[in-house]
């Protein structure tokens, strides 16, 4: 995988992922839980939805809205395995190592971060 700065930069280049933006309610609701709660959030839904060899419903396992983390992940194209190999390379059917997820957990939580500076 890329670097988080290398990621972001293309990220910003697609149409698609760039419009993803948080809304006042997610924002709200990473501070009332603070950055290392959202952290776990995004660990146990990346370990659950995103790191086994097989889900049934790839594609589909991410909802648009409704969790900070969820709109990160489409931002970042780490909503399913379909994208993750599109974008990183990270081949289908087969688990994700603890090294895979953590990077994914930290691009996702840079990108937060990034929504509160700036714009
Ligand atoms: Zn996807």
């Amino acid at each position: 995988m890329a670097t988080l700065e290398e990621a972001l930069l293309r990220l910003e280049k697609s149409q698609f992922r760039a419009k993803f933006r948080l809304s006042e309610k997610d924002k709200e609701y990473v501070r009332e839980k603070g950055r290392l709660e959202i952290k776990r959030h995004a660990e146990e839904f990346i370990a659950s939805r995103l790191a086994p060899a097989h889900i049934p419903n790839d594609g589909k396992q991410t909802p648009m809205r409704g969790h900070p983390v969820f709109v990160a992940q489409h931002a970042c194209a780490c909503c399913c395995r379909k994208c993750l190999e599109k974008w990183y390379k990270v081949p289908k059917d087969t688990e994700l190592t603890k090294i895979q997820q953590e990077k994914i957990v930290n691009l996702i939580m840079f990108w937060i971060e990034k929504q509160f500076s700036g714009s």
